[in-house]
């Protein structure tokens, strides 16, 4: 199984859904299986209770479950059929561990967030990655992670820990993280500052982006993509300019254009996949 992450900073709402979806699309047309995880780091065990006016509509799985309205985005981008156990939420996590607790699962231990619930999140991903979401009814080859929320805010950080655990837990070959971040245009300028001190948040938790996915309200200048590779320390190739379109559906466009799964197929040594199926 390969893991793409997906986290986000500088402000919420910066477009990591559909960056998300889009990337889990150009996977699918590789003729890979892909599934997808939204993380959503509040205390509701669901979207259910929560105002559609501070929160934006709550989808409706076909499993009756009460989720994140990104995971609608997932079903009709990727063509699948997600579960509500598709959607972890800080509340699920620690109802699940309390659960256990009660149960004496941990009898004799002192239960905390490290390592008890950082487990439990990387146990619950591994575990719902596998569960077949497509007509095909097999195991999803490819996860798409979504961590909701900015990296660096309290609410996230038990999430950050476990990613950060995780990509040891499958292998650097099998976790690539893409970090959307925002590059604000003021007085017709392009400024990079937000994005650095951003992946320098992600980077102080032990995260290291092999893409940086850069919204803009226009197309990103060539030295603005040169200066954050300089500064954040990647290659120009690894960072993505993601300018704002009339129909978000023209997002998988511009990262084809960009030529984004040339690297992570590299990253994620996604040709061995498609060997094993061809000798299967
Ligand atoms: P997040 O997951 O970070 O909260 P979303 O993916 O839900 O963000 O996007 C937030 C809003 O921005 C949505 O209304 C979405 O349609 C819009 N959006 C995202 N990417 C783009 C883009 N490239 N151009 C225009 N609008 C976008």
């Amino acid at each position: 199984m390969k893991y793409v992450v997906v986290s986000g900073g500088v402000i919420s709402g910066i477009g990591k859904g559909v960056l998300a979806s889009s990337t889990g699309l150009l996977f699918k047309t590789l003729g890979l299986r892909v599934t997808s995880i939204k993380i959503d780091p509040y205390m509701n065990i669901d979207a259910g209770t929560m105002s559609p006016l501070e929160h934006g509509e709550c989808f409706v799985l076909n499993d009756g479950g009460e989720v994140d309205l990104d995971l609608g985005n997932y079903e009709r981008y990727l063509n699948i059929t997600l579960t509500r156990n598709h959607n972890i939420t800080t509340g699920k996590i620690y109802s699940h561990v309390i659960e256990k607790e009660r149960n004496g699962d941990y009898l004799g231990k002192t239960v905390q967030v490290v390592p008890h619930i950082t487990s439990a999140i990387q146990d619950w991903i591994e575990r719902v990655a596998k569960i077949p979401v497509d007509d095909t009814g097999l195991e999803p080859e490819v996860c798409i992670i979504e961590l909701g929320g900015t990296v660096g805010d309290i609410e996230s950080a038990p999430f950050v820990e476990a990613l950060r655990q995780f990509q040891f837990r499958v292998g650097v070959e099998n976790f690539a993280l893409i970090h959307v971040s925002l590059v604000p245009v003021i007085h017709g300028e392009q400024k990079t500052k937000p994005t650095q001190a951003a992946i320098k948040d992600l980077r102080s938790l032990g995260l290291t982006p092999d893409m940086i996915a850069c919204r803009c309200q226009e197309e990103l200048e060539v030295a603005t993509i040169e200066k954050i590779g300089m500064f954040c320390h990647v290659g120009p190739e690894q960072v993505i300019a993601v300018h704002d379109v009339n129909s978000t559906y023209h997002v998988p466009l511009l990262l084809i254009q960009q030529k984004i799964m040339k690297f992570l197929s590299k990253k994620l040594h996604i040709g061995e996949i498609s060997q094993e199926a061809s000798v299967k």
